[in-house]
């Protein structure tokens, strides 16, 4: 099965005549940057606009770049509705055609009882279809609300899962149909429910639950990692949607409290080589809770998330380890 996406071209050639923009910049998430040129290529041919790809990395509707350019057009995420996001940005989901059926069928076998169904926005449109399919084969599905971080029910992000906990009492198993380990992994982790991924175009189905033990060994490792460090790095986004700068200040009051030197820095990308630079012993990131989760093998010190931070500085036990959610 070949998965294409729907760029709602016309849509945002209407945008960009009936704001008369002179410049456009398109951000793409990284798994659909290789269709960048194409579409760019389609809006140049449409419109007067000066069309520009942006080639920086695009992590998520908290992503917005600074430019002079008219309007911001985001490919793969759907808005984040607390966030006061400049006028300037359209978001476009890019639909995925994957038909979800065939991985559902796969899937039924390793459920039962009451269901609770996830997905993102590339494939938020089948929900209503998905839900149908699994309650026509005798299951019982809830779709969680969750909360303004979110954009449509039954929606998780890698940092707000709160559609899974808003119905993970009621529920025997969370289903997440869409790509990668990076959005179950979230559900997991907020909830001590089994999740299953199931993947639309490989028709895998995976249990996150080995992989979430694993993960969790890792970050206890990093905590212990961090117990020597004398001066912490405490990190700010400069990103308006991973800013989290009262969370930061609190951190710094809770680890001076517990002996540790804490110091506040600033940036943008977090890169191994900008902590490498300022050399600190241990940093805790209070930017997109995921960089010191899934990308902890590239940082030399350990990088602890907000509750980590917290155990690191004996207010919360390691047996109440939870996700950082935004
Ligand atoms: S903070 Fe991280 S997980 Fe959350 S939307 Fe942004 S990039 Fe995604």
């Amino acid at each position: 099965m070949k998965e294409d996406f729907d760029f709602e071209n016309a849509r945002v050639v209407q945008v960009i005549r009936e704001r008369a923009c002179r410049k456009v910049l398109l951000q793409f998430p990284e798994g659909l940057k290789r269709r960048a040129p194409e579409v760019a290529s389609a809006l140049s041919s449409l419109t007067d606009a000066t069309i520009i790809i942006s080639g920086d990395q695009c992590f998520g509707a908290c992503d917005i770049p600074a430019t002079d350019a008219d309007l911001i057009v985001q490919y793969g995420h759907l808005p984040i509705p607390c966030l006061e996001t400049p006028k300037s940005v359209m978001y476009i989901q890019a639909r995925s055609s994957a038909d979800p059926i065939p991985v559902l069928e796969a899937v039924l076998p390793r459920l039962s009882g009451t269901v609770g169904l996830l997905t993102t926005a590339q494939h938020i449109h089948f929900l209503v279809g998905m839900a149908d399919f699994l309650g026509s084969k005798g299951l019982k599905v809830l779709i969680g609300k969750g909360e303004s971080r979110l954009y449509a029910d039954g929606q998780v992000l890698g940092c707000n899962a709160s559609c899974a906990r808003a119905v993970a009492d009621k529920v025997d198993a969370f289903l997440f149909v869409g790509t990668g380990d990076f959005h179950p992994l979230a559900v997991s982790l907020a909830t001590s429910k089994p999740v299953f991924a199931a993947d639309p175009m490989t028709l895998e189905v995976r249990d996150m639950s080995e992989q979430r033990d694993r993960l969790l060994r890792q970050r206890h490792a990093a905590i212990e990692r961090a117990r020597s460090a004398k001066r912490i790095g405490i990190i700010i986004s400069s990103k308006i949607g991973q800013r989290r700068e009262r969370a930061a200040v609190a951190v710094v009051g809770m680890l001076e409290s517990a002996g540790f030197t804490a110091i506040l820095t600033e940036m943008d990308l977090i890169t191994p080589a900008k902590l490498d630079t300022i050399g600190l012993d241990a940093w805790v990131s209070t930017a997109c809770p995921r960089l010191a989760i899934d990308d902890s093998a590239s940082f030399r010190t350990p990088v602890l998330t907000v509750p980590e931070a917290e155990i690191l500085a004996g207010k919360r036990a390691w047996e109440n380890y939870i996700l950082d959610e935004i």
